[in-house]
C-alpha cells in the first residue's frame, strides 16, 4: 500500500468529514423552529433602549464571516446576524477594520457589545454570555501532504502547531495540551500559508474554514490528516453586563426556520444536505468508517515497516551468505595452500596415519596411499636416537604439544629435516582422539648448520663439532657397551715445512692429510676433525682396544705413505704424524669423563713427540706393544 492509497484515503476522509460537518451544522437542539418571536415587555423596552448594537466580527473568517472586497459583511454568521437583526428590529454597528485579537479586547473593554460567531470558552465567559450554539463543525488537524496520518493531537507532541491567535483553539490547546509548541498565526490563511511553506508542522482549525481556505488559496500541498475530539460550537455572545440581551438573541435564533438554516448552508457550504437524515446512524457509520480507515492506516504503517524490516533482514542474510561464501573460498584456498606447502599429517591414537598433506608426500617421496593406514616409522631416519621418539610420545600422550627437530628418511634413501609440532586432538569428552603434526622443512637450515660445523680448508668437522659430538659419541658408546677411542693426530715439524715450502704448499699438505684420514675413517661411528692448525682428532667406536690401536697405526702409515716430500723433517724425508691415543673401555674402572679422556690422549701425543715422532702412543700402556713407531715397524 503506497502513498497514493494513503492520499486517496485521506481525500475520502476529507469528503466524509466535510459532509459530516455540514450535517452537524444544525444540532437538533437548535432546530426548534418558531417563526414568530414572543418578547416580554422588559425585553421590548431593552431593545428600544439599544437600537444599535456594536458588533464584533472576524473580518477574515470565511465561510463563517468576513468582510468582502466591497466592505460587505458576509458569511454564514453574517446571514444569521441579518436574520436576527430583521426579527428583532435592531441595527448592528459592525467593526470592519480591526483584526480578531483587537475586537476581542474591544468586547472586554465594552467598546463593542457582542460577538456574532464565537466558541464559548471559559476565558470568554468571564466577560460575555453565550447563546446556544447555532453552528457546529469538527476541528481537524491539517498538515503537509507528506505526513501520512495524524492519530490525534497527541501525535503532534513537540511539533510546532499553528492556531489563529485568540481563536478558541488556542485556549483549548493551551489548556488540554500544554506540551504543544503553538505558533500563533494572524488568521487561517496566514496559518495555512505557513504550513504550506513548512514553517509549522500542523494547523488545528475547524473543517469548514480549512477546506474553504485550502480551496480559495489553492493550497495543494496540505491536507486534512487527522481528527481532534473538539468541534466548533459557534454561538453569539453578549457582553455580560448586558444580561437582558442574550435571552432575546436566543429567542431570535430559535425563530430561524429550518428552511432558512438550510439556505444559509447551501449558500456557504457547497455540499448536499438532506432533511430527516438519521445523524446518530451517520455518526455510527462514520465512526466505523474512521475505525476501518484507522486500521488500514495502522496496518499500512505496520506493513511498510514490516516490508522494510524484511528487506533489511533479507539483505543481512545475503550479506552473511556472501561473507560465508567468501570465507569458504578463503578457507578452501587456505586449505589448498596448507596442503601444498605445509607438511602435515594426522594419526589415530595408535599412531596410524589417517591423513597427509600433498607437501608431506612431496618431501617424503611416498604417495598418500603408501602413507595412510601405515605408521610414521616409515620416514624414521636411523640417525635419530630412539630417545627422541620416547620423549615425543610421552609428551603428546599426556595431552601436551611436542616440538623439536627430526631428521626423516625419504623413500629414495635421502633425508630431510623438519621442525615438527605435534599436538593431540581431543574428542567432545576431552579424550585424545588422535594426533596432528605440522612440520616445517628445515633441511636447508640444517645444511647451513652443517656448514658451520665444517672446516673450510679441509672439509672435516671443525673444533666446534668435535666439542659437540665428542660427548654424544662417548655416551652412545657407553650405551651400546662399546669401546670408545680418541686420537689426537699432529703433523711433525710442520713449522719448518711452511717455512721452506710456503704456506700455500702447507695448506695443500693439510688437505692431503685430511683426505687420507677421512678415507680410512668411513664407518658411521667414525669421526674425524681438524681441531687446530696442523692438529686433527679422530673418534672411533670399536669392539676392543686393539682395534683402536690398529686403526691409529693404520692412519700413521697412510700419512707416511702419501710420500709428501719434507726435506726438513729430521725423522723422515716425507710428511709424518704423531698420534696420541686414549681408549675408553666398557665397563671401565673410570667414569666417562670427556676432559680427562682428552687430556690423556694429549699426554700420549706429547709422549709420541718426545719419543721421536712418527709414532702412535696409547695412554696408559707401558709395555712396548702399545707403542708403534716407524722405527719399530
Ligand atoms: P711438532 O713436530 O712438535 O709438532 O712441530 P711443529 O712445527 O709441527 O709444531 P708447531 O706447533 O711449532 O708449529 C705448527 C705450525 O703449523 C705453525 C704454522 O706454521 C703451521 N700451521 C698451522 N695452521 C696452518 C694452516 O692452516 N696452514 C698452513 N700452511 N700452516 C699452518
Ligand atoms: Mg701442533
Ligand atoms: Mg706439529
Amino acid at each position: 500500500m503506497g502513498k497514493h492509497l494513503i492520499e486517496k484515503i485521506n481525500t475520502v476522509k476529507l469528503s466524509i468529514a466535510v459532509l459530516a460537518a455540514s450535517l452537524m451544522a444544525i444540532p437538533n437542539a437548535v432546530l426548534a423552529s418558531t417563526p414568530t418571536i414572543e418578547l416580554s415587555e422588559t425585553e421590548q423596552q431593552w431593545l428600544q433602549a439599544h437600537p444599535s448594537i456594536r458588533l464584533a466580527i472576524d473580518i477574515d473568517w470565511s465561510p463563517f464571516e468576513y468582510v468582502d472586497g466591497d466592505s460587505n459583511y458576509v458569511g454564514m454568521a453574517a446571514e444569521y446576524i441579518n436574520l436576527v437583526g430583521e426579527k428583532l428590529g435592531i441595527r448592528f454597528d459592525i467593526e470592519k477594520e480591526k483584526p480578531w485579537s483587537e475586537v476581542v479586547d474591544a468586547v472586554k473593554k465594552r467598546e463593542l457589545d457582542m460577538f456574532s460567531c464565537v466558541v464559548a470558552t471559559e476565558q470568554r465567559r468571564e466577560y460575555a454570555d453565550f447563546t446556544k450554539p447555532y453552528l457546529s463543525f469538527p476541528m481537524v488537524i491539517v498538515t503537509s501532504d507528506q505526513v501520512a496520518y495524524v492519530n490525534g493531537i497527541k501525535d503532534l507532541k513537540n511539533e510546532t502547531v499553528a492556531v489563529v491567535r485568540g481563536y478558541a483553539t488556542q485556549d483549548l490547546l493551551e489548556k488540554d495540551h500544554p506540551n504543544l509548541d503553538l505558533f500563533l498565526a494572524d488568521n487561517v490563511a496566514d496559518a495555512l500559508e505557513k504550513l504550506s511553506h513548512g514553517k509549522v508542522y500542523a494547523y488545528i482549525g475547524n473543517i469548514a474554514t480549512v477546506s474553504d481556505v485550502i480551496r480559495r488559496e489553492g493550497l495543494t500541498n496540505i491536507k486534512i490528516s487527522g481528527e481532534t475530539p473538539y468541534s466548533y460550537e459557534l454561538s453569539m455572545a453578549v457582553r455580560n453586563d448586558w444580561p437582558e440581551f442574550t435571552p432575546i438573541l436566543q429567542k431570535a435564533l430559535d425563530s430561524i426556520t429550518e428552511q432558512e438554516r438550510d439556505q444559509i448552508y447551501r449558500n456557504w457550504i457547497k455540499l448536499r444536505y438532506e432533511h430527516g437524515f438519521d445523524y446518530d446512524l451517520l455518526w455510527k457509520v462514520l465512526a466505523a468508517v474512521f475505525l476501518v480507515i484507522g486500521i488500514i492506516l495502522f496496518w499500512n504503517r505496520r506493513l511498510s515497516r514490516e516490508v522494510v524490516r524484511r528487506i533489511e533482514a533479507e539483505k543481512r542474510v545475503q550479506d552473511a551468505h556472501q561473507r560465508l561464501e567468501q570465507a569458504n573460498n578463503e578457507l578452501v584456498s587456505y586449505v589448498d595452500i596448507v596442503d601444498k606447502y605445509v607438511i602435515t599429517s594426522s594419526t589415530d591414537v595408535r599412531g596410524v596415519i589417517t591423513s597427509t598433506s600433498d607437501a608431506f608426500c612431496e618431501i617424503s617421496g611416498y604417495s598418500q596411499e603408501e602413507l595412510i593406514g601405515g605408521n610414521h616409522r616409515i620416514v624414521r631416519h636411523e640417525d635419530m636416537p630412539a630417545s627422541i621418539y620416547e620423549e615425543l610420545w610421552s609428551t603428546i600422550s599426556s595431552g601436551k604439544t611436542w616440538e623439536g627437530e627430526i631428521k626423516n628418511k625419504k623413500k629414495n634413501g635421502g633425508y630431510y629435516w623438519v621442525q615438527a609440532y605435534i599436538s593431540p586432538n581431543f574428542d567432545e569428552q576431552g579424550n585424545i582422539s588422535g594426533y596432528t603434526a605440522i612440520r616445517e622443512d628445515i633441511t636447508n637450515k640444517k645444511l647451513a648448520e652443517a656448514l658451520s660445523v665444517t672446516d673450510e680448508l679441509t672439509s672435516l668437522f671443525n673444533r666446534r663439532q668435535f666439542n659437540y659430538l665428542f660427548p654424544q659419541e662417548l655416551a652412545r658408546a657407553e650405551r651400546d657397551r662399546k669401546t670408545f677411542a680418541l686420537m689426537i693426530i699432529d703433523v711433525d715439524y710442520f713449522k719448518p715445512y711452511n717455512d721452506n715450502y710456503g704456506h700455500q704448499q702447507g695448506d695443500n699438505v693439510l688437505q692431503q692429510v685430511s683426505l687420507a684420514l677421512k678415507e680410512r675413517l668411513r664407518r658411521a661411528s667414525d669421526f674425524v676433525f681438524r681441531i687446530g692448525g696442523e692438529e686433527f682428532a679422530a673418534i672411533v667406536t670399536v669392539d676392543n682396544g686393539d682395534d683402536a690401536v690398529a686403526i691409529a697405526e693404520n692412519l700413521r702409515q697412510a700419512i707416511e705413505a702419501l710420500g709428501l716430500v719434507h726435506q726438513h723433517n729430521p725423522v723422515s724425508s716425507v710428511v709424518t704424524v704423531s698420534i696420541g691415543l686414549k681408549i675408553h673401555q666398557y665397563p671401565d674402572e673410570q667414569p666417562a669423563d670427556m676432559d680427562l679422556i682428552y687430556r690423556m690422549a694429549d699426554d700420549a701425543l706429547y709422549l709420541a713427540k718426545e719419543n721421536g715422532r712418527n709414532q702412535v702412543i696409547e695412554h696408559g700402556r707401558t709395555d712396548a706393544s702399545g707403542k708403534s713407531a716407524a722405527a719399530n715397524s
